[in-house]
């Protein structure tokens, strides 16, 4: 087998991931997530643009004074301007003042773009790009430069293109990454173009891919063995359109699959935490889809596998999830059998899949499924079936009544009152919120009522609210699903509600969600 190099790892989630939708970071976000990468082993953390915004400049004033035990805090920028002097120019300029060990100089490959879009001369664009890698290496600077389009430059004129690089190695580049900036290029031409290139003449090759026909993390990986040695992605593959190479998949491929040796092989059991940790502070819901570090990436339903789940899930899985940091889950569902309840139980004790506990547990389940209840995205909700059977369950407080009021009144948005009387601990207490719906009035009243009893619900909150309509048939006497997701910044949980009411739907939902935290994570620490 070839033995290939050691590769570098190269976030661009604070920059590239950033142009997603619906992506923003404060400036707290982003020096929050850079640390956590230097964390993690990566060996480069992209900053941002400094000439963007005063938010994106102060990144680097801030993160200078961060001890990052590994990683290399870079700074992006793009060649000088065509007619403009390199020394004054504001792009070097800011690149210079963000004062980072290395930078990012991002110039032309394309002649298209060289053409059309930077209206200026193939040669004067070789200028440009030699002048700004040579001032920023005279400064000092590791100078990644990042070639825009190349594989669509290389399409068009191969030979420009390879000037475009030859020029780089000359002006003193550490590394040449070929970009695939419009993400339309499948493996097998990456591949071609990556094995044509004359790469011993040249400096070290990294890549950068987009997602746009759902390969950049297959072109990413596959360029290895075309010798790059630096890659380029962000944290969940966020990224402008459909993302950019997701890093959480690069690199346990690297490590797990291909035996490559990167900086984050040491802490890859941190990759899950890191990858939902940046999902809290983007506050995106994490994809619970996504390969090695996604929710249901070790989840199994019993069905047609039933037999294998039961005896040896592990036969069932690529990896083991501990590797990644993730856990196997086991799906309830009335389908999956007693067996699966046993599983489901192992938390508590042994329990013979003949004991009374178990059929009683199976029947309430069967029940409840009739009534709509699902328990697949709700494990927490069946988690509190489990432990009122057992006898284990401590309610937060006992519901003495609440009271909500919609309000609207024309050209303003409709508002809802709500007040709440629940009794815990022998004590009665009084909570009262405004809202903008039924669900945060009286997350929010429920939390006024118990902020003195229970001071650590505010390390609990809700990350997503789901709406279903069982029986649509019915019309307005439909039954309404709520699914909800809560997190502690650490666990995320789900539970479920269901009513003829959505605000009852939604109702049990919540407190499912307040005493599932109540009990698993304050009264016994799990
Ligand atoms: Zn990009």
């Amino acid at each position: 087998m070839k033995k290939f190099n050691k590769v570098t790892i190269f976030d661009t989630t604070l920059r590239d991931g950033t142009q997603g939708t619906g992506i923003n970071l404060t400036l707290r976000d982003k020096l929050d997530i850079a640390a956590k990468l230097d964390d993690a082993g990566i060996d480069y953390i992209e900053g941002g643009f400094p000439l963007s915004s005063e938010k994106e400049a102060s990144f680097f004033r801030l993160a200078k004074k961060e001890n990052y035990s590994h990683s290399k805090i870079t700074a992006f920028g793009s060649t000088r301007k065509s007619g403009n002097k390199v020394e004054s120019d504001p792009y070097i300029t800011a690149m210079l003042q963000a004062e980072t060990p290395a930078v990012v100089v991002v110039g032309k490959s394309w002649k298209e773009h060289v053409q059309r879009v930077i209206n200026t001369t193939f040669e004067e664009n070789l200028e440009m790009i030699y002048d700004s890698i040579e001032l920023l290496k005279r400064e000092g600077r590791e100078v990644i430069f990042d070639l825009e389009h190349f594989f669509d430059g290389y399409i068009g004129d191969a030979d420009y293109a390879l000037e475009v690089l030859k020029t780089g190695t000359d002006a003193g580049a550490d590394a040449l990454v070929l970009c695939d900036t419009n993400g339309g290029t499948l493996p097998m031409d990456a591949i071609r173009i990556m094995n044509s290139l004359p790469q011993k003449d040249l400096a070290p090759i990294g890549v950068h891919f987009h997602n746009d026909t759902g390969n950049a993390v297959a072109n990413s990986i596959m360029s290895i063995s075309s010798g790059a040695t630096h890659i380029q992605g962000t944290i969940n593959g966020w990224g402008e359109r459909c993302g950019n190479a997701n890093l959480c998949i690069i690199v346990p491929n690297l490590s797990l699959k291909m035996g490559i040796e990167t900086n984050m092989n040491e802490k890859l059991s941190n990759l899950t935490s890191l990858s939902r940790f940046v999902a809290e502070k983007a506050n995106i819901i994490p994809d619970k889809n996504q390969p090695y570090v996604g929710e249901t990436a070790f989840s199994h339903k019993a069905g047609q596998h039933a037999d294998v789940i039961a005896k040896a899930p592990e036969l069932m899985e690529h990896i083991d999830g501990k590797l990644v940091g993730n856990k196997r889950k086991i799906l309830i569902s009335g389908l999956a059998g007693k067996s699966t309840i046993v599983r489901k139980l192992a938390k508590y004790g042994d329990f013979d899949k003949h004991s009374e506990v178990v059929s009683k547990l199976f029947e309430s389940l069967k029940d409840q499924e009739l009534e709509g209840y699902e328990y697949e995205a709700a494990e927490a909700s069946f988690d509190l079936l489990i432990r009122k059977s057992l006898d284990r369950f401590v309610s937060l407080f006992d519901l003495n009544n609440y009271h909500l009021e919609s309000f609207k009144t024309t050209g303003a948005k409709s508002k809802t009152v709500g007040r709440i009387f629940l009794k815990t601990k022998g004590v009665d207490h009084m909570g009262a919120a405004v809202g903008e719906g039924p669900v945060e009035t009286l997350d929010a009243a429920i939390r006024d009522a118990l902020q003195h009893a229970y001071p650590f619900l505010e390390k609990m909150h809700l990350i997503d609210y789901k709406v279903r309509i069982l029986n649509p048939e019915e019309a307005a006497h439909a039954k309404t699903r709520v699914f909800i997701s809560s997190t502690d910044h650490q666990h995320t949980w789900d539970t479920v509600g269901v009513s003829e009411n959505i605000v009852e739907a939604s109702w049990e939902a919540l407190v499912d969600s307040m005493n599932y935290y109540y009990n698993n994570y304050v009264l016994e620490k799990n």
